[in-house]
């Protein structure tokens, strides 16, 4: 790497879950990319509990690597236990999350960056933005280095103005063990962006070595062992361990009620708003004051380490509460702490003023991912790190920006939210928030988006390559289905009666049969039916899985690609920054001004921004069709 400036086309502040999938992706399109983080031992570092996935958070991990992120297949590196979430429920609900081993998890994203080639690693912190009028073209260091280059992504997690608290104890930190981004806070809050203040908070850790497992539940990982890269088994999981289960006491909630003055949370020394999903034991306590017990997941750390993560013990309590409530909890009663518990409070910028590029609308050649947006969590970090990362490379290169939509994937419903409704909590990802959540499945992550993603140079060939076969075997297998029929009183109907119970009264094809409830795939494989086989038993499988449901729920998919095809006829017609919203006649002054103040993207964004309503979308439709505004961006 020169020294000189003038010298990158992207420069990615920060090397947490944002910042280093937003890297790999600039490199890979292409982009000559420098990775500027304050610590490079950190990079790739859980800061809370090492576990990837999850509801909505599985989707995103596999969208991520249907694109050629890393996410997944480091995940797959270093999960210790894979579970597969409402597995009794539909797929479209299914989520798989890893238990992670921190240091593999850490070892597998730093050797990646090692190995990308375009991309280059600085350790420094980056103090300040170079600015040419309202254009980004460079960073400054600590040491006083100026770099420039042709765009910038900041991914600065918890670090700006971050302030650590355990009770009444304040410091300042952007995790603990880690000093706050102080200089670049007040950089950013001298600039035109709308910056507030989040939370959240983190459990102590416990020596395993003090803890009663006999007197705790079990929970076992699924098997088979789940993957969440499309690409596996390049990668191979390391041993599979239990997690375990225990309860709070009414000791426990006795002993958190009579110190809630204490918590920083309580005593009003937070002002920022904490995440609701992931709430702190003793807003749990409060907040849910007739239960008799809260479920705490006790989780290893690591393969190689004695430190367990307690899931559900996020806490701001002094250090002595904290000791004296852990020990009254099943299985905790010798339990000795190895890292208090804390709650973190930092900057974040209304994400409002973000393109659905990640691009800021007040400096250009800026992106702004992770949770310096407003998000919480690795996935929502890393799926925001991959778009921005992309379309930085892609200002830089003169390529086309790309974004996907809400019906393409959870990355497109995570932008889309964040864009057009700001958040004023800390937003984590559900199932619940996309309105397709069929179509958004897990399992077909690489089918909506990998072609894509191959086109904009951001999935390597190789697995691009695999991609086409997966497709392939799905479509020529699926042609398979139609013309295999099975006949009454045959040793494969006798066959498909034992395994499923049903009784063929006349004959039907492989297709017919699959789509009753009771009828699985290998069923009927087993009965006889005849599929090609793919290259690998990996490979084999998904094509399997991926029959299946596409055959089972073929009705319900069809219907909400209708649905997509309706909303379509608006949903892409673009209105830009400059729409000058004076000159569409009907508008009322107030959906007027809120326009003007959120500006957003598309005629999509614009009816979801609450309080726009169905006949102000209609009036800016008429005006965009007469005066021929507004080009449908998609690929019809
Ligand atoms: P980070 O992972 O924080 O990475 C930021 C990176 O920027 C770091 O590499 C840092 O070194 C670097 N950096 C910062 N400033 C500079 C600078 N000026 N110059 C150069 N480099 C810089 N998520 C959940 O889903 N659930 C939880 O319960 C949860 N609890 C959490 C508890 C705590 C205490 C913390 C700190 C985080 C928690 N998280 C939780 C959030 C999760 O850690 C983040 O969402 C995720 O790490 C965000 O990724 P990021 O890439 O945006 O930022």
């Amino acid at each position: 790497m020169s020294n000189r400036a003038t010298d990158f086309d992207v420069i990615v502040v920060g090397g947490g879950h944002a910042g280093t999938e937003a890297a790999l992706a600039s490199a890979r399109m292409g982009a000559k990319t420098l990775l500027v983080t304050n610590n490079i031992d950190t990079l790739g570092q859980m800061s809370c509990n090492p576990a990837i996935g999850g509801i909505g958070k599985g989707h995103l991990v596999k969208e991520i690597d249907a694109m050629g992120g890393i996410m997944g297949r480091a995940a797959d590196y270093a999960g210790i236990q894979f579970r597969i979430l409402n597995a009794s429920k539909g797929p479209a609900v299914q989520a798989t999350r890893a238990q992670a081993d921190r240091a593999l998890y850490k070892q597998f994203i730093r050797s990646a960056i090692e190995s990308q080639s375009n991309l280059f690693i600085f350790q420094q912190e980056v103090m300040d933005l170079i600015l040419e009028g309202d254009r980004v073209t460079g960073i400054v260091t600590n040491l006083g280095v100026s770099l420039s280059s042709k765009s910038v992504i900041l991914t600065v997690g918890t670090f700006l103005g971050g302030k650590i608290h355990v009770g009444k104890q304040k410091s300042s930190g952007g995790r603990a063990g880690c000093a706050p981004s102080i200089a670049l806070a007040e950089t950013l809050r001298a600039l035109p962006f709308t910056v507030g203040r989040l939370k959240t908070g983190t459990p102590p850790r416990i020596d395993g070595r003090t803890v009663d497992f006999s007197v705790m539940e079990t929970q076992p990982g699924t098997d088979p062992i789940p993957h969440f890269s499309f690409w596996t088994p390049l990668v191979a999981h390391p041993r599979q361990v239990c997690c375990h289960i225990t309860y709070t006491t009414s000791s426990t909630h006795q002993i958190i009620r009579d110190n809630l003055s204490k918590s920083a949370m309580y005593s009003g020394e937070i002002e920022g708003i904490g995440p609701r999903y992931c709430p702190s034991i003793e807003d749990k306590i409060v907040r849910f004051a007739d239960k008799e017990r809260h479920q705490i997941f006790v989780e290893p750390e690591g393969l190689q380490t004695i430190e367990l993560y307690p899931n559900g013990l996020s806490t701001s309590l002094p250090y002595e509460v904290q000791v004296e409530f852990i020990r009254s909890i099943i299985g905790f009663e010798n339990a000795h702490i190895l890292r208090p518990g804390y709650a973190i409070e930092y900057d974040y910028f209304n994400p409002q003023q973000l393109k659905p590029t990640l691009e800021t609308k007040p400096l250009s050649r800026l992106f702004f991912a992770g949770q310096i947006n407003g998000t919480t969590g690795y996935e929502e970090a890393a799926a925001q790190g991959l778009i921005a990362g992309i379309n930085a490379a892609s200002l830089a290169l003169d390529k086309e920006t790309w974004y996907p939509k809400r019906e393409e994937a959870y990355i497109g419903v995570l932008i889309d939210d964040l864009i057009t409704h700001g958040t004023t909590e800390p937003y984590r990802m559900f199932t619940s928030r996309a309105e397709y959540r069929l179509l958004l499945r897990e399992d077909n992550a690489d089918a909506r988006l990998s072609e894509r993603a191959y086109n904009i140079g951001c999935l390597p060939k190789q697995q691009y390559e695999q991609f086409l076969l997966k497709k392939e075997g799905v479509s020529s297998n699926k042609k398979n289905l139609h013309s295999f029929w099975f006949r009454p009183n045959t040793v494969q109907s006798e066959k498909l009666l034992i395994e499923t119970g049903v009784a063929l009264t006349e004959e039907a094809n492989a297709l017919q049969l699959l789509k009753r409830p009771e009828v699985r795939i290998q069923h009927l494989v087993s009965a006889g039916l005849l599929l090609g086989e793919a290259d690998t038993p990996f490979l084999h499988q998904k094509i399997l899985e991926q029959i299946e449901v596409q055959v089972k729920y073929e009705g319900y998919i069809v219907r909400q690609e209708e649905e997509i095809q309706r909303a379509r006829a608006t949903e892409h017609y673009i209105l830009g920054e400059d729409f000058d919203y004076s000159t569409v006649r009907g508008l009322s002054n107030e959906i007027s001004e809120k326009l003007i103040r959120i500006k957003p993207y598309t005629l999509g964004e614009a009816s979801r921004i609450a309080g726009v309503t169905p006949a102000a979308i209609s009036l800016l439709l008429v005006y965009l069709k007469k005066h021929h505004r507004g080009k449908v961006t998609i690929d019809e």
